[in-house]
C-alpha cells in the first residue's frame, strides 16, 4: 500500500528529470539498501548484459551529479556515515528515515519513525525557535555483532 502510494508520486517526480538522475533514481530503488555513488555505479555497471550498454552507464561524476539534484529534489537522503563516503536511499518526497548504523558490520537499521517531531513542538515553544530540517544517524553496535563479541560473557547476562 504505501509502495504504490510512493511509486506513484515517483512517477510524477520523475517525469522532469534528466535521463543519467532517472536512470540512477531506479538502480537505488532496487538496491537492497543504502548505497555510496561508488556502489551505485558498480551496480548500475554490473546490471548491463553487454559491454556495450555498460559503455553507456552513467560514470562517477554523473552519478554524483544525479544524487545531489535527486537529494534536492527530496526524492533521495543522503546519510552520513561518520567519515565514510555519503549513502543514498530513495525517500518518499519530502519525508525522511533515521538510521541505526553498526560501527562494526556497517549494516544500517532505519528507524521505523522520526522520533524528533515532539522535540521540534518542544523548541518551537520553549526557544520560539521552527525547526526546518534535521540529522539524526545514530552510530552503535547491532545486536548480531554483539552477541558475537560477547559470547564468552553470556554467563554476565
Ligand atoms: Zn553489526
Ligand atoms: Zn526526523
Amino acid at each position: 500500500m504505501i509502495r504504490s502510494k510512493l511509486e506513484s508520486r515517483l512517477v510524477g517526480a520523475r517525469k522532469n528529470l534528466p535521463k543519467g538522475a532517472k536512470a540512477v533514481l531506479e538502480a537505488l530503488q532496487k538496491a537492497p539498501g543504502m548505497l555510496s555513488a561508488r556502489d551505485l555505479s558498480f551496480r548500475m555497471k554490473l546490471s548491463h548484459q553487454t559491454k556495450d550498454e555498460q559503455s553507456k552507464s552513467p560514470g562517477l561524476t554523473t552519478i554524483y551529479r544525479s544524487l545531489e539534484l535527486l537529494t534536492r529534489q527530496g526524492l533521495v537522503q543522503a546519510v552520513s556515515f561518520g567519515d565514510q563516503e555519503k549513502r543514498y536511499e530513495v525517500v518518499e518526497p519530502g519525508h525522511h528515515n533515521h538510521h541505526l548504523v553498526c560501527k562494526s558490520c556497517d549494516k544500517s537499521i532505519k528507524l521505523r519513525e522520526c522520533l524528533l517531531a515532539s522535540l521540534e513542538e518542544t523548541i518551537k515553544k520553549d526557544y520560539g525557535f521552527s525547526v526546518s530540517e534535521h540529522l539524526l544517524e545514530l552510530f552503535g553496535i547491532c545486536q548480531s555483532c554483539e552477541l558475537g563479541t560477547t559470547l564468552d560473557n553470556t554467563d554476565r547476562r
